[in-house]
């Protein structure tokens, strides 16, 4: 459950800043998840304690709520019938189990805890 939280903060983790300051004046709890994650903290109180603060500012999922459209691609299927040559994109930590298929030209999206774009890798 961290590591796909994990997952939904670096996927999201920018999305919800501004929604949060819209509602509430500040992304503390979002700044909080990330502090704990960057420093390899334990983050499981930040991360709940963003989950409230999502909830409480009007979005019904929450962090956890929205972990049901995250993809784990070690359960995902599709990536080994992937054209061969194609890339891959991994999270640049490595701590969470983010990964994207570029779909076009364009650059790789970032990874919200490191602030760093995903890395590519050949499959
Ligand atoms: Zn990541």
């Amino acid at each position: 459950m961290t590591k796909a939280a994990t997952t939904a903060v670096c996927e999201r983790g920018e999305r919800y800043r501004p929604f949060l300051v819209s509602r509430v004046g500040n992304a503390d709890p979002l700044d909080r998840a990330l502090d704990a994650l960057r420093t390899g903290a334990d983050p499981v109180a930040a991360l709940d304690e963003l989950d409230a603060a999502l909830q409480a500012s009007g979005d019904p999922q929450g962090l956890y709520g929205a972990l049901r459209g995250v993809r784990d691609p070690s359960t995902a299927t599709g990536i080994e019938s992937s054209v061969p040559g194609e890339s891959l994109y991994l999270c640049p930590t490595e701590r969470c189990s983010r990964y994207w298929l570029p779909d076009g030209p364009g650059p790789a999206p970032q990874c919200a805890l490191s602030e760093a774009p995903l890395r590519r890798r050949k499959l």
